[in-house]
């Protein structure tokens, strides 16, 4: 690590951390700096560059402070046994290209990880260090989220809040036995209390600010954004039946905003135990539309669960939410004008948006199939699955065919219109 120049770290370490998909910086506060004097906003635009393996663009500083680890989990390029250039920042000069970056334009905020050095709490200061001088010696307004390491002091958990917009700790894979196998120093019960330690504080600050109201002291401010984590999938055998359970525990136990799922990436010097060709990507895409399903069109985790085949995985030729409909086609149709918003949101093709619509049109007037088609991408999609006072699908529902009619005739990527 001596004599390897700013640069030379940055290389290194803005590489080494492409792999976690764990950041977003959706749901904050908004805050600028104009009435502080300081710097940033959560809110500016910023030509904020940072490359997951598959190329998708994270708008912001993604880097770690450092890649040494005395930890060696075998999906992982920055383990211990791993045979690849090491750096480490230290504090301060994270806090520079931070500030750097931001004055140029190129980042919106940071986003701060960590191989283990030393020991989990010794970590987790140093991660808190740079948080707090953006913060208070700089000002810093802009988005900050910052890696929690599994197994720190609760109390540097609750600091690093107080500096940061968003907190995540990764569950990395969603069975205990993959964790046993592909992370054995990773302990599946100090994962579950550094969630549960974001969690309970989070909660405190909740009922501070209820306190508030009747005329206590103003609550402290703690990781606004809330707290997310990652699942690698496609590296262990674990099913997406599996992940689903997996995800909703999380989202029910740790109140999280957001489990991100990233398509195992085969590393270089990889474990010989790790497959060698990463899973097709529409799987991870599958397991975002699952999310989406659970979060918002108010499925359970066993109803999604229902939509996988025989081995458990979702279907990757058709969305999760038309192998649903298709598996369960006595749900159907539904009548546009008549049914519950429920119903509704279960019709593949109608979107949450168009769902709002149609509740909004029908007081007014009768729909049509015509009034459905304007508000979808493919009404193909949605005639089977509804009727109006000028359609019936008849036999369409039933018919052995409608899957082969309704699959996407080429691999496509429609999220939003689940
Ligand atoms: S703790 Fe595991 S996943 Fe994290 S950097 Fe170290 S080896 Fe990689």
């Amino acid at each position: 690590m001596a004599g390897k120049s700013i640069l030379q770290k940055l290389a290194i370490l803005a590489d080494a951390a492409k792999y976690d998909a764990s950041c977003a910086s959706s749901g904050t506060v908004r805050r600028d700096s104009t009435a502080t004097k300081g710097i940033g906003s959560t809110e500016g635009m910023g030509i904020c560059h940072s490359y997951a393996p598959d190329g998708r663009c994270i708008s912001l500083l993604k880097i770690l402070l450092t890649n040494f680890c005395v930890y060696d989990c075998r999906f992982c390029i920055n383990r211990a046994s791993s045979n690849v250039a090491r750096a480490r920042f230290d504090p301060q000069e994270v806090v520079r290209l931070t500030l750097d970056f931001y004055k140029r334009n190129y980042i919106e905020g940071l986003f701060l990880s960590s191989g283990i050095i030393r020991s989990e709490d010794y970590t987790m200061e140093q991660l808190v260090e740079v948080a707090r001088l953006l913060r208070e010696e700089h000002r810093f307004q802009g988005y900050i989220h910052l890696k929690t390491i599994a197994g720190a002091d609760p109390a540097l958990i609750a600091l690093a809040g107080i500096y940061a917009d968003r907190l995540s700790t990764n569950v990395e894979l969603p069975t205990e036995a993959g964790l046993a196998s592909f992370a054995p120093e990773k302990k599946p019960g100090v994962i579950r209390k550094t969630m549960a330690s974001v969690r309970t504080r989070e909660a405190d600050v909740l009922d501070a600010a209820k306190g508030r109201l009747i005329g206590k002291a103003p609550p402290p401010r703690f990781a606004p954004a809330g707290q997310s984590t990652q699942m690698i999938v496609g590296a262990d055998a674990a099913t997406d039946a599996d992940i689903v359970g997996k995800a909703s525990r999380l989202y029910d136990n740790f109140r999280l905003r957001r489990v991100y799922y990233s398509a195992f990436s085969p590393i270089p010097d990889a474990s010989a135990v790790l497959p060698l060709k990463r899973p097709p990507l529409i799987r991870e895409h599958r397991l975002y539309q699952s999310d989406w399903l659970m979060r918002f069109y108010g499925y359970k985790p066993t109803e999604v669960m229902q939509a996988t085949e025989a081995d458990g995985n979702l279907p990757l030729d058709i969305d999760p939410k038309l192998a649903w409909a298709l598996k369960f086609r006595d749900s159907f149709p539904v009548d546009v004008n008549r049914a519950t918003k429920e119903q509704l949101l279960r019709v593949p093709g109608l979107g949450v948006k168009a769902v709002h619509k149609i509740l909004a049109s029908r007081r007014h007037r009768t729909l049509r199939l015509d009034d459905v088609a304007r508000l979808t991408q493919s009404i193909t999609k949605v005639r089977p699955f509804i009727c109006t006072v000028d359609w019936r699908p008849t036999l369409l529902t039933d018919r052995a065919d409608l899957r082969t009619m309704l699959a996407p005739k080429t691999e496509q990527l429609e999220l939003f219109a689940a």
